[in-house]
């Protein structure tokens, strides 16, 4: 997806400001005019797409074990924890909250506990992203390049790679990383803003591949990632964000 540089994306909608991957935390995003929102997806066990981070109930709701192992109507019985007036949201919820608004959709595709891939979860998301005509607005994002490789092949126009730090260190060289990338049908890698720098940013760019970071969320590593001129940044406080670009554009536009 080309977007202008140093696109901000609300990280699970803003996880530091409002309870991660809840409603609230979707209509924040909004409401602040971030650029772009993340999300978690999983699946349930009678096939409900559902937005939450973790793949086990217990950290985020009222709930126990993984969500794959439950219904959708088991689901509903749990409250969000930091939200206890909310449920998980479905997909569905999430996209009637999101669609009306410009907003760009990254979409993260997780794996169940053990890192084992929902039989189908990808397909199912495109055929539902393609209904409702956001296909083009949505990047889909995985740390799993099997699982990415499945979206390309049901019809995902943008497809981000998500490096873990060991997966970074262990490829090396980012030629090797955009091969990888290239090989599954990604056009974008985003690593942590930690493990960026000048040099991968420039290296990374000659390869072609957009280039963002995720896990920006401190003041400083806002301000890097701001420096680094990337396409985009996930963060869990977009407002911060926001206000941090708005204050190096003014001050860009008064000469300092
Ligand atoms: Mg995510």
């Amino acid at each position: 997806m080309t977007s202008p540089r140093n696109a901000i994306a609300a990280h699970r909608g803003g996880a530091r400001e409002v309870a991660e991957n809840s409603r609230a935390a979707f209509r924040h995003a909004i409401a602040l005019g971030t650029d772009q929102v993340e999300f978690d997806l999983h699946r349930t066990r009678d096939g409900a797409l559902v937005v939450l981070h973790d793949a086990t109930l217990d950290r985020t709701t009222t709930g126990t074990g993984p969500v794959g192992a439950r219904t959708l109507d088991e689901l509903r019985a749990f409250r969000l924890r930091d939200r206890p007036e909310e449920t998980v949201p479905t997909l569905d919820e999430v996209l009637d909250i999101l669609a009306p608004s410009p907003i760009g959709l990254r979409i993260e595709i997780k794996p169940g506990p053990y890192f084992e891939r929902y039989e189908g979860i990808e397909a199912a998301l495109v055929t539902v992203l393609r209904e409702r005509g956001l296909l083009s607005r949505s990047v889909v994002s995985s740390f799993l390049l099997p699982i990415l490789e499945a979206a390309a092949s049901a019809g995902a126009p943008h497809l981000l790679w998500l490096v873990a730090p060991l997966v970074q260190a262990s490829v090396g060289r980012p030629e090797r990383l955009a091969a990888l990338a290239r090989d599954s049908g990604v056009g974008e890698l985003g690593l942590h803003i930690d493990h960026l720098d000048a040099n991968l940013v420039a290296a990374t760019r000659a390869t072609g591949l957009e280039l963002g970071a995720w896990a920006a969320h401190e003041d400083a590593q806002i301000e890097k990632a701001l420096a680094l001129d990337l396409a985009v940044f996930t963060t869990d406080r977009p407002k911060a964000a926001l206000a941090a670009r708005a204050a190096r554009l003014a001050g860009a536009r008064a000469g300092r």
